[in-house]
């Protein structure tokens, strides 16, 4: 006999799977900082500190090709395209060799983020869930299933058609399964978890009427409109 819920249950977030189906989300980590001249730009100094890490809420998640509204309680909502890796086998204190054999596939996301919020917690000691885990702020495009690891290749950003990012994967700070490695110490990882693997130098203000491109060399390209 299935339990009797006090409301109706949510239904589950999802995005895409290339050739069919959909990827149940069940948990969205985010990295920060892992391109050095995005952190620069942020003011920060790119040494190979820790890996740290955010999250956002599941039923964030966007499928590319959505209008995203733009959200309340910001004047500089911005972009920040990122490779996004799709978990299919959870785990705890996964080795980094391992660590690939976790991975289901790769998709392209949109870390948005109300920067301005992120800034005054940042100066406050604040939390950033304001600032990253708002309604529709993680666009992705379809997981691609594959084996082969995503170590290189170009990741971009356009709006309107005018280029904002551009960078390699080959230039993250922490890698794929050094970055999984990391994360499942902390959390015990699940099929369904998404992880954002942070985002080049280049982010910037998007504004109502905006329409945004995004991709990764050899995966999807994400399109997205801020209305
Ligand atoms: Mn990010």
């Amino acid at each position: 006999m299935p339990a009797t819920f006090a409301v109706p249950p949510p239904p589950i977030p999802s995005v895409p799977v290339a050739g069919g189906g959909r990827f149940p989300v069940h948990r969205i980590y985010c990295i920060g900082r892992n391109y050095a001249a995005h952190a620069r730009e942020m003011g920060m100094d790119p040494g190979r500190e820790p890996p740290f890490f955010f999250m956002k809420p599941a039923d964030a998640v966007v499928d590319s090709g959505a209008d995203v509204p733009y959200p309340p309680m910001t004047a500089n909502l911005h972009h920040e395209i990122e490779l996004v890796v799709a978990i299919a086998r959870g785990g705890s204190s996964i080795s980094e060799a391992d660590a690939l054999g976790h991975v289901l596939g790769y998709g392209v996301g949109i870390d948005l983020t109300r920067r301005d919020l992120q800034s005054q917690a940042r100066e406050a000691g604040r939390p950033w869930d304001v600032a990253k885990g708002f309604d529709h702020s993680a666009p992705c495009t379809a997981i691609h299933p594959q084996a082969r690891a995503v170590d290189r290749g170009a990741i971009w950003l356009k709006v309107n058609g005018q280029e904002r990012q551009r960078s390699d994967i080959s230039q993250m700070i922490w890698s794929v399964p050094e970055q999984i490695a990391v994360l499942s110490r902390y959390f015990m990882l699940q099929a369904g978890d998404l992880i954002f693997t942070g985002t080049p130098e280049g982010v910037g203000p998007l504004a109502r009427g905006d329409r945004v491109a995004g991709g990764v060399e050899g995966l999807d390209e994400i399109q997205l409109s801020i209305v």
